[in-house]
């Protein structure tokens, strides 16, 4: 087996999130510098057993259109020796543990656009890879009134077993993953996929979906110009900035990868409760697709029109 398909290997982290169906269809490929062995060289020794699961999952590596979709929410999966965080089965279930929907979707985008992905293989509640490790929400300690036994009083070693193991490795294969990209595939925009719960801390939220830019605003406006167009024949509410803003400090993979780069980039939320069937996710795959085979030859040099659906 060659090394690239020991990390795409679906594991027990797709399985749990729901997402094996599409991941497994997907066309799974990645550079050659993106390696298990890479990625496991980063991390201390010590506590690899901790953390059986791949940290990323790169999909699509090689894909032809000029996009690079990004999942840091993909999964709800917690190794075992973490005994759920002291959480309950239903409560991992929920937004609380991931982005119930996105993993799905996000496959569902590339396929439609030939576009590579990356996922994040663990829980955002083991580490949050969107946001920065000097955040308070890097590591949770309770959760849209869920409280987090699990995470309370980490030790030094703890927090840094899980950086090793989880952020620095899936950061590292977004970095490649898009240095790799860049050099063979030219321009690329970046579009980071996330789910949002319809009430949080008990406020119900009126967005279908919500549009989620920072300093850059062009990928942004084009989208939200797009679904505009979508919204008024399916009567959708678009959020701007909404529910959340870089100024929640969500913006982190985008601005550590897509900003500093200089690359049009953009997040994109949907309300999970429009993500819980397959055809509901292929509606928002579809609606998404569109929009952004649309717009996106217009930031790319050479202007060179996305595959059309079904044409591959
Ligand atoms: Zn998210």
């Amino acid at each position: 087996m060659k090394p690239a398909a020991m990390l795409l290997q679906p594991g027990r982290a797709d399985a749990r999130a729901g997402t094996r169906g599409s991941i497994e269809k997907a066309r799974t490929e990645l550079p050659r510098d993106h390696s298990h062995d890479r990625i496991r060289r980063m991390a201390s020794a010590d506590r690899w057993h901790e953390f059986p699961d791949p940290p990323a999952r790169v999909c699509n590596g090689h894909a032809r259109a000029p996009i690079l979709l990004l999942c840091d929410h993909a999964t709800n999966a917690i190794p075992k020796a973490f005994e759920n965080l002291g959480l309950q089965p239903d409560q991992l279930n929920t937004h609380v543990a991931f982005d119930p929907g996105a993993a799905p979707l996000t496959a569902a985008m590339a396929e439609a656009l030939d576009a590579a992905y990356v996922l994040c293989g663990y829980s955002r509640l083991l580490i949050d890879v969107n946001r920065a490790l000097s955040d308070p929400d890097s590591i949770v300690t309770e959760n849209d009134g869920i409280r987090v036994p699990g995470n309370e009083g980490l030790t030094t070693e703890d927090r840094s077993g899980r950086v090793a193991h989880i952020y620095e490795p899936y950061h590292e294969a977004v970095a490649s993953t898009l240095a790799w990209r860049l050099k063979e595939r030219g321009a690329q925009v970046v579009v980071s996929v996330h789910s949002f719960a319809s009430r949080m801390r008990g406020i119900e939220r009126p967005w279908d979906v919500g549009v989620v830019f920072n300093r850059d605003r062009r990928l942004a406006r084009a989208l939200v110009g797009e679904l505009v167009g979508v919204g008024k024949r399916a009567k959708l509410t678009i959020g701007l900035n909404e529910p959340y803003s870089p100024n929640d400090r969500v913006y982190h993979t985008l601005e550590r990868h897509a900003e500093t780069r200089g690359l049009p980039c953009v997040m994109v939320e949907i309300r999970n409760d429009e993500l819980t069937t397959c055809e509901s996710r292929q509606r928002w795959a579809d609606r998404l697709a569109a929009a952004l085979r649309r717009i996106v030859p217009s930031f790319v040099p050479d202007g060179r029109p996305l595959s059309p659906p079904g044409s591959r």
